[in-house]
């Protein structure tokens, strides 16, 4: 009887699998023929300095718009597009359109505004990566310098030699790159200084409670501090509140990105946003604050 029980759970555990492995198959197709389709797009959120108030740059967010259903949120498909492999087109159609909008917006005559773009684990690896960049930045003659991939600690330690030779060469190529949900991650700091990292990107949970938890205070000074004395950038996002803001304004943080300062948006909300903050510098309007 036992015998047949484990039987029958290896058949179980088989089938679970192939489900598993068709739905993957399934959600593959599915996500190639969105690509196809042009049901992908790149909503962008904006970054602001915290010491003067400036639109510095924008972080470029996937969407997938689904007919029939609506938005889908990267948390609903960039892992299993990470899974299936289908993460390194997405990855690179991704990029693309970042740089393409980047240029457009240059064109448009808003020449400082930086774009950063998530890469994922696969597309890190890829031994292509920093070439592939090269050539969109190329053919677009757009300046490497306004380009920021973002990439998380676990990124950067799970192949250290893959790591080393890509960030070397998009280094040397002139593109920056900054560490997103900082202090998530793995607790090695070494990193850092074998690293070129222009900016840390505080993550959520430390700006949370910001205000009520002096724990959470400590530590996001302690790692402006750590990075300023690197000589590194820090932006923290997630930022929700005003008295979110009001702190990480105090203790010294350079920028900052979240829903009380702008929520991710269109392409064209933004232009509507560029324009404004164009107008604000050249009038010499009041900063925000
Ligand atoms: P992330 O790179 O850390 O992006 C920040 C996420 O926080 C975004 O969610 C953004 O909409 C959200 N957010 C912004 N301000 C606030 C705020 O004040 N409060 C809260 N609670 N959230 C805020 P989103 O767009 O759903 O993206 C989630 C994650 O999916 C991203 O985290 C990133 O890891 C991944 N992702 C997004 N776009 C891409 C992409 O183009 N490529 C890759 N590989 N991953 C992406
Ligand atoms: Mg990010
Ligand atoms: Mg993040
Ligand atoms: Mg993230």
């Amino acid at each position: 009887q036992a015998k047949e029980k484990g039987r029958n759970q290896v058949q179980l555990f088989d089938a679970e699998m192939n489900t598993r492995a068709i739905s993957l198959v399934k959600i593959e197709n599915e996500l190639r023929y969105a690509l196809e389709q042009n049901q992908m797009e790149l909503h962008y959120q904006p970054q602001f300095s915290l010491q003067d108030g400036r639109l510095a740059g924008v972080e470029a967010l996937v969407r997938w718009n689904k007919p029939g259903v609506g938005l889908v949120y990267p948390g609903d498909f960039i892992p299993l597009a990470e899974k299936s492999g289908i993460i390194v087109p997405l990855g690179n159609w991704i990029l693309e359109t970042a740089c393409r909008q980047l240029h457009a917006w240059q064109w448009a005559g808003f020449y400082n505004i930086r774009m950063a773009v998530n890469l994922s684990a696969p597309q890190f690896r890829q031994f292509s990566l920093a070439g592939n960049i090269a050539d969109i930045l190329r053919e677009l003659a757009l300046n490497p310098d306004l380009l920021e991939l973002e990439i998380t600690e676990s990124m950067l330690m799970e192949d250290m030699d893959i790591a080393i030779t890509t960030m070397t060469e998009l280094n040397r190529l002139g593109m920056h790159l900054a560490i997103d949900d900082f202090g998530t991650g793995y607790s090695s700091l070494a990193y850092l200084k074998n690293f070129p990292v222009r900016r840390l990107k505080i993550d959520k949970s430390f700006v949370k409670d910001l205000a009520s938890k002096s724990g959470d205070a400590v530590i996001v000074s302690s790692i402006i501090n750590l990075a300023h004395n690197m000589g590194i950038a820090v932006i923290a996002e997630g930022i929700e509140y005003e008295s979110q803001h009001q702190r990480l304004r105090q203790l010294g943080c350079d920028e900052g990105q979240g829903y009380y300062l702008a929520r991710p948006m269109p392409a064209t909300e933004m232009e509507k946003l560029l324009q404004q903050e164009s107008s604000r510098l050249l009038t010499g309007k009041e900063q925000r604050q």
